[in-house]
């Protein structure tokens, strides 16, 4: 009944979907989708000290509907729209850690980062038809989902975290327990889009703390953890992040983003 009132719209277009349309895609829209064209949008090149990333996969490219439609779900309170981000980033993910050789349990959260494997080529769109809770066959590849924060007042003022939205509902898709809280932004830290980038990189680093508080702090040494945003313009807030995890014993950090530049 509520879906004859209120019909599910396509979050890329804003048509209309046929009821019980299980992603908000319509058809058009998914066969014309920005994709990602490679696995990862940062594949690790680093020296065995540096605590960034071990690696970010990328969904989609940040530009035209993908654009409109991340603005809409950020400041337009269009919160609904993060279980389909979420979907879309699932299946980047799932591609990416299927195609690791072995058991999947070496996929791309396996002990200790194994090097990349690259994925077949991306020939068609691949869009996954619901994100049913038990889709995966695949053993566990990440202990953990974790979101880059929102500062306490810009969560306020926007009543959630769209970083948060996508990673709880990528956590029920992998069925790894969901550590919204993990991190923290601190308060003082300017407000990113305003910076130039080297001002964005030293400010990053200091921005983001573990919450000594939370469960999962406690119990973060060794634990390869996959960490969510939204959009990544340069890397250095998930870079930030992930130097948190791993200064708390996080064994491996893979970022993962719904879409970038
Ligand atoms: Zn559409």
């Amino acid at each position: 009944m509520l879906e004859f009132l209120f019909p599910k719209k396509c979050i890329f277009c804003e048509r209309a979907l046929p009821a019980g349309a299980a992603i908000e895609v319509c058809a058009p829209c998914a066969g014309s989708l920005p994709l990602f064209a490679g696995d990862y949008l940062m594949e690790s090149g680093r020296a065995p000290n540096d605590r960034g990333c071990d690696r970010v996969i990328c969904a989609l490219r940040y530009s035209g509907t993908v654009r409109a439609a991340l603005a809409r779900y950020k400041f337009r309170a269009r919160r609904e729209y993060g279980h389909t981000f979420a979907a879309l980033l699932c299946e980047k993910i799932r591609r990416v850690t299927a195609a690791a050789p072995g058991d999947g349990a070496s996929g791309v959260g396996g002990a200790g980062c194994p090097p990349a494997i690259p994925s077949a080529p991306l020939a068609a769109p691949s869009i996954p038809a619901s994100m049913p809770a038990h889709a995966l066959a695949l053993a566990p590849v990440f202990d953990l989902v974790a979101c880059v924060p929102l500062s306490r007042s810009r969560a306020r003022e926007r009543g959630y975290n769209q970083a948060a939205v996508v990673a709880a509902g990528v956590a029920k898709y992998f069925e790894v327990p969901f550590a919204g809280r993990l991190l923290l932004r601190d308060e003082q830290a300017l407000r990113q889009s305003s910076l130039r980038l080297a001002e964005r990189r030293a400010n990053a680093s200091a921005a983001f703390r573990i919450t000594a508080a939370d469960a999962f702090a406690r119990a973060l040494s060794g634990k390869r953890v996959l960490l969510v945003d939204d959009i990544a313009t340069s890397l250095s807030t998930l870079n930030a992040c992930a130097a948190a995890l791993k200064g708390h014993g996080a064994a491996c950090v893979i970022g993962a983003v719904v879409a970038s530049p």
